[in-house]
């Protein structure tokens, strides 16, 4: 018998002292596996499916002090510190429900990772028993903590990782995007927490949050309160041993998760009656389509996401061509069902969504990281527009009266907010620049202008005055009335994604 015990890695190698702590353990209805990690055992193979037996063979036969075991664990209760998670739930028959779960959900994956929302009042129960340990058997806990003892989150996931990963196929990986979420619940968890928030109603206070489920027992909270409270009172509010459990923790929920997935492109538009992003007017929608929907379709079909949120470097108004280069977009695909894209399936893609419509073509298709779309935000801002444009006056211009106009440089703007979006942004008066301005005769009344821009600038606004709101503005500069008649977007100059050879 004695020598098993010192291939272990208990927090003490005196033997009676272990037999000691275990018969307490076992005594107050601690499970087989619950024993196992209060007398410190880290090693993985002892919670494993196919050690099970021998583990609980050495937890009895510690119990009855290397006579022959007596088989006390073999009691069906309830455990009193991990509330049966580590006895129901690391079964084969759980595990059959997790895998059954997954391989329905449709999801594409090649590792994964589980993650366990466990009660909090596990938390409670086993600060209640390692306070009796460490009083009792003094020298074997010296210098241990609560977070020595390896958690039933851990032991649950030594048990059922391997039988996971081999039904599944896939390697288990901590940094997979896949995600296996399994919720545990305990009936009781709230009203056992409950003496903390006595104790300490400042950490429970609810605070400005807009999170809508907000937990009063959060495990940041509880634990915060148990670290701020001292040690004999905590014996002295809370039971040890812990009540016996009236019933099991269950199962809440189990639920795939995938991570976002970010794709990126430009686009260029070449219809006059195309908006950015569905235009809707009272629910209803103004246009047939828009350039989001056309990207985004082809895109839902393949990822099969939860949601597809599309966002881009700035946008054009409706009427307005985006021309050159086109301007870059990132679309987040929520939650995808599918993920594992090559290149050419891009190429694909893009081939698709550019024969399905001639009002837009995309180019640069390609998927990003998360860290990559901060680009396209900075770039927001950032970023030089040229625009050419269309412009009517209402005197007369010659060549020479628009070459005034190449002198500007860097012209000074001070635009109000315009009329035509003011039932959508705030009145704010913004300084912008034109870096350079260019015009082109056309006939008598028109021209054709040509102009470089700092990013938010209202153009159609410098080029009309918008009733003196834009100073100065084209009127004003060329000493006569002139508008716009039509307006492209000539380049973004915005260097990312990056281009693509095909
Ligand atoms: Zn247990």
């Amino acid at each position: 018998m004695a020598a098993p015990i010192f291939e272990n890695e208990f927090f003490s190698k005196n033997e009676e002292t272990l037999q000691e702590a275990t018969k307490m353990l076992v005594d107050i209805g601690c499970c087989t596996y619950c024993v196992l990690r209060f007398l410190g055992e880290k090693q993985l193979h002892y919670y494993r499916r196919n050690e099970k037996a021998s583990t609980e063979l050495l937890v009895d036969q510690l119990y009855s002090g290397g006579k022959s075991p007596e088989s006390v664990l073999k009691r069906e209760k309830p455990c009193i510190t991990c509330l049966g998670i580590l006895q129901k739930f690391c079964s084969q028959e759980f595990t059959g429900e997790i895998i059954s779960n997954v391989k329905s959900s449709g999801y594409v994956f090649s590792t994964y990772l589980c993650s366990l929302m466990l009660p909090v009042s596990l938390i409670v129960r086993q600060h209640s028993v390692y306070l009796q340990l460490r009083e009792k058997f003094s020298e074997m806990y010296h210098g241990i903590s609560d977070d020595d003892i390896p958690a039933v989150k851990e032991v649950w996931k030594w048990y059922n990782g391997p039988i996971l990963s081999e039904a599944l196929g896939v390697p288990f990986n901590l940094k997979s995007p896949f995600e296996v979420q399994i919720n545990f619940a305990y009936k009781h968890s709230d009203r056992e927490c409950s003496f903390l928030s006595d104790l300490h109603p400042d950490i429970f206070r609810k605070r400005k949050t807009k999170k809508v489920d907000w937990e009063l027992y959060s495990r940041t909270n509880v634990a915060r309160a148990i670290s701020s409270t001292v040690d004999s009172i905590y014996k002295r509010v809370y039971n040890f041993p812990p009540l016996p459990p009236s019933e099991l923790a269950e199962c809440e929920r189990i639920a795939c998760q995938h991570d976002s997935v970010f794709i990126a492109g430009r686009y260029n538009k070449y219809s006059r009656l195309l908006s950015q992003t569905p235009w809707l007017i009272e629910g209803i929608k103004k246009h047939e389509t828009s350039v989001q929907e056309l990207i985004c379709t082809c895109l839902t079909k393949r990822f099969k996401p939860f949601e597809c949120k599309f966002s881009a470097s700035g946008r054009e108004d409706v009427d307005v061509k985006m021309l050159g280069t086109g301007r870059p977009f990132v679309i987040e695909l929520v939650n995808p069902k599918k993920s594992n894209f090559q290149p050419e399936d891009f190429v694909q893609m893009q081939e698709e969504i550019n024969s399905s419509t001639k009002d837009i073509f995309i180019r640069d298709l390609q998927s990003v990281s998360r860290d990559e779309i901060t680009n396209l935000k900075e770039g927001e801002i950032e970023k030089t527009k040229s625009y050419s444009a269309i412009c009517w006056s209402e005197s007369c211009l010659s060549q020479e009266n628009l070459d005034t106009l190449a002198t500007f440089k860097d012209l000074v703007l001070l635009q109000k907010t315009p009329i035509r979006v003011l039932h959508r942004r705030p009145l704010a008066s913004r300084q912008r620049l034109i870096h350079s301005i260019s015009g082109k005769k056309i006939d008598s009344h028109h021209f054709r202008l040509e102009l470089s821009t700092q990013a938010g600038t209202y153009v159609k606004e410098f080029v009309h005055g918008d009733f003196g709101r834009t100073q100065p503005n084209l009127s004003t500069i060329m000493k006569t009335e002139c508008d716009i008649l039509e307006l492209d977007v000539e380049s973004v100059d915005v260097d990312w994604p990056k281009q693509l050879n095909t």
